[in-house]
């Protein structure tokens, strides 16, 4: 039977929960256990997708089509497994199934309460995951902090797991230790405070991860051992680190898997962590730095929301980069400022190794990314449109070169003369009826490579499958003009003929794909368009180095 650990956050979010969690998954992977994990998100949305990313962050996509929290993509990346939608769950979810399964008469006339029927379905939903993945150990991550009243009914579902088999259940209570500037000291108290609220809840933690600047000294272990009614060895420190991927070969140091174990009355094993070192010693052992430009939109208050709208992204270009030897430089361009500047565009991405346009929806800021992509193919800097980077690569080619003018995505032009991208046949009835959760193409298809193509070459294969997420697709009744002018289409879905890749040759790299390849990228296997891109980065920064940085091409 499974045993369960569940994650929980006290004083404040963003500390690294997920990245907690999904370390500790890593550590008993490596130690020969089948581990998982499991998100638990407070909201009433049903799933991620109606979440826009400046609030949420980024929406993955899991193989089966779920669109989820990142930090799912965190457990991927980490475990290096694929994490199916039964791993995923939101208060609007959970609801939802309580609510049917009542207007079906599922409750047999009884009467229907938040506890225990609401934490019943909770349990049962993380029973059916450990059961479909077989695992020994599944890590629960409840989104928010204790002492919120929104994820109340989690902790009771947790709760009553402990009640029903003491020995299967165990807390780690992942929290913030502040060192105010003025006092120089690092304070414990936040986090008395919040086991105080967990013992309210029924629940007394079995571990303190110690999220601080820096670790954790012996009296202040040994304060909150008295006050948290805990032994001080449970008290693990988790001092700020810049690599994420150091977080389990650091908890590792104060031996946190075989705590666990001996916590859960097993014996100790050892691990064996030796290729997720070897990876990270890697990271540290670049020698060139590539400029990567990332053109978006989403990019929230100031640059404190930047990197959780496209983190995936972001992981993979340091996946590909460290694979090569090569340390990536990230820079958010707002391509709606490009509109206006085009010689402040110029500037920029003439400075840049390479350019990404990751995906997005709507209109604004679209003619700005048409305007980098243009720069990008006349000045044969390496791009790379991840969905709708990919779309606006076509719009921006049949504008350009195939003599389209006005040519649009009928997203954002409906009447455009040239639809080169167009909404899917499906889901022009799903808008009319305002059936917009869950509905766009999801998850993982099919896609069949062209020979002699880049896509071809860096899969090293002829059929691959990709994640997607989109409502409007490459426009076939146009395809042919497009291609009789040099587009080339390198991927295509054999059961729809959906154009899922497009390229250009004579280029040092100019790829889009419809699908988000970022979702499959893993720190031990990186994605091989991004190592193709990649590596086009790095031809183009040597050229750079050789002609004293003017522009390339
Ligand atoms: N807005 C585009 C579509 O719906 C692209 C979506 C995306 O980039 N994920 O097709």
């Amino acid at each position: 039977m499974a045993r369960y650990i569940f994650v929980i956050g006290g004083v404040m979010s963003g500390i690294g929960k997920g990245i907690t969690t999904a370390s500790i998954a890593r550590i008993l992977k490596s130690k020969g256990f089948r581990a998982t994990c499991v998100k638990i998100d407070p909201y009433l949305n049903v799933d991620a997708g109606t979440m826009n990313p400046i609030e949420h962050g980024e929406v993955f996509v899991t193989e089966d089509g779920m669109e989820c929290d990142q930090d799912i993509g965190n457990y991927e990346r980490f475990l290096d497994e694929n994490i199916f939608a039964q791993n995923y769950m939101t208060s609007g979810s959970v609801y939802l199934s309580v609510i049917n399964r009542e207007r079906a008469l599922g409750y047999g006339g009884k009467c229907v309460e938040t506890v225990p029927h609401i934490p019943e379905e909770v349990i049962g939903r993380l029973q059916n995951a450990a059961a479909k993945t077989k695992a020994d150990f599944v890590l629960v991550e409840i989104g928010g902090t204790a002492g919120e009243y929104q994820n109340l009914v989690f902790f009771e579902a947790a709760r009553m797991m402990k009640l029903r088999d003491p020995d299967k259940v165990m807390f780690i209570l992942v929290s913030y230790f502040p060192i105010p500037k003025l006092m120089g000291e690092m304070k414990t108290k936040p986090t008395q405070y919040a086991v105080r609220i967990l013992n309210s809840s029924g629940i007394q933690p079995d571990f303190i991860m110690a999220r601080s600047e820096v670790s954790l000294d012996e009296p202040r272990k040994k304060k909150l051992s008295v006050f948290c009614n805990m032994h001080p060895e449970d008290i693990i420190s988790a001092p700020d680190i810049m690599n994420i991927y150091q977080a389990p070969l650091n908890f590792e140091k104060d031996k946190m898997g075989n705590k666990i174990l001996m916590k859960f009355g097993l014996r100790k094993k050892k691990n064996d962590m030796s290729d997720w070192a070897r990876m990270f010693r890697k990271s540290l052992k670049t020698k060139k730095t590539v400029k990567i430009g990332i053109v978006g939109k989403y990019f929230g208050t100031g640059k404190f929301t930047l990197p959780d709208s496209y983190i995936s992204v972001i992981e993979s270009i340091k996946h590909a980069s460290w694979e090569l030897g090569a340390s990536p430089e990230i820079h958010w361009l707002n391509g709606e400022t490009y509109e206006k500047d085009k010689k402040k565009m110029a500037k920029e991405l003439g400075a840049m190794d390479g350019i990404i346009v990751p995906g997005g929806f709507g209109a604004r800021a679209i003619e700005g990314k048409i305007r980098a992509i243009e720069y990008a193919r006349e000045n044969l800097k390496p791009f790379f449109g991840l969905c709708y980077g990919m779309q606006l690569a076509v719009v921006e080619f049949a504008r350009n070169v195939a003599g389209m003018p006005g040519a649009n995505t009928t997203e954002v032009n409906p009447k455009t003369k040239y639809p080169v991208i167009d909404v899917m046949a499906d889901q022009k009835e799903k808008y009319l009826k305002k059936n917009l959760g869950g509905t766009m193409r999801l998850g993982a298809y099919n896609c069949k490579l062209k020979e002699g193509t880049v896509a071809r070459r860096a899969y090293k294969a002829d059929k691959i499958s990709e994640r997607h997420r989109h409502r409007y697709e490459f426009n076939n009744a146009l395809k042919e003009v497009l291609e009789s002018k040099g587009l080339v289409s390198s991927g295509i879905n054999p059961e729809s003929g959906l154009v899922e890749i497009i390229e250009l040759p004579k280029h040092p790299f100019f790829l889009g794909t419809q699908f988000h390849p970022e979702f499959k990228s893993r720190p031990l296997s990186p994605h091989p368009l991004f190592r193709e891109f990649i590596r086009a980065t790095m031809k183009n920064n040597e050229k750079k180095g050789k002609n004293g940085g003017r522009k390339s091409g």
